[in-house]
């Protein structure tokens, strides 16, 4: 059903993933819905069609589908006062979603392309969130985000949204007890990881499913075009 649920505008696009059982809680349809993808790419007519589209750079604001399917993985993890790492932020897009479901808590978005984290600080404000920014509930940083961000560590939920040729030890060491990570992993094939921390520190992993991303990389290579 993925990639079939574009709509004429952000509520229809949300309706047609909830009825696609892409989305499957009322929580992550609500955050949804009060984002607006067209203040996160940059050619508005394209906004609500499920698919992932350029933001230059070498960067994709991901499909809808994929951001519903990363938000539903993590959602045990997400609520008042919860700690999120966005891994390859990009568009802001997910940083916003995940604020709506961590009142009180913080956001990371962390990006390796300055331009995009500038951009991203002004998608932002355009959707309303310019006080989260101002409060540190939503925090963008530019940086490696394979060294995670130990500044605001430790995270309930990682996602990740570039492909790691392997699962970065850093973030898995970020993870809190128990926690979450979301994260593309290959070369080639891709599969997504779920990687879970329990209550003991005990780490286990689980191939959720295949997926094609951008990498997550050298920014001198993303420059290059990889
Ligand atoms: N999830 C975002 C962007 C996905 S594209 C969105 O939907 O808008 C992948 C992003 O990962 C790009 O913005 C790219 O610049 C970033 N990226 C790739 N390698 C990275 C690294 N090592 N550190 C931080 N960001 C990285």
């Amino acid at each position: 059903m993925a990639w079939r649920c574009s709509g004429r505008t952000n509520a229809d696009l949300i309706k047609n993933m909830h009825t696609a059982r892409i989305i499957t809680t009322d929580r992550v349809d609500e955050a949804m819905t009060k984002v607006d993808r067209a203040n996160y790419v940059m050619h508005k007519s394209e906004a609500y069609e499920d698919s992932p589209q350029s933001i230059g750079h070498g960067a994709t604001i991901s499909a809808p589908h994929m951001h519903a399917h990363a938000i539903e993985h993590l959602l045990d993890y997400l609520g008042p006062g919860k700690r999120v790492l966005d891994v390859g932020s990009g568009s802001g897009y997910l940083c916003a979603v995940f604020h709506h479901l961590v009142p009180g808590g913080v956001v990371v978005g962390i990006d390796h392309i300055p331009e995009l984290v500038d951009w991203s600080k002004g998608n932002l404000i355009r959707d309303g969130l310019g006080s989260a920014l101002h409060k540190g509930e939503i925090v963008t940083v530019t940086g490696d985000g394979r060294q995670g961000y130990t500044d605001l560590a430790k995270y309930d939920a990682i996602h990740v949204g570039a492909a790691a040729p392997t699962i970065p030890q850093e973030l898995v060491d970020q993870l809190k007890s128990p926690g979450r990570m979301f994260i593309p992993v290959g070369t080639f094939a891709q599969q997504i990881m779920q990687v879970d921390k329990d209550e003991n520190g005990k780490v286990t992993k689980k191939n959720l499913m295949g997926v094609m991303y951008v990498p997550l990389t050298d920014a001198e290579r993303q420059r290059r075009g990889y």
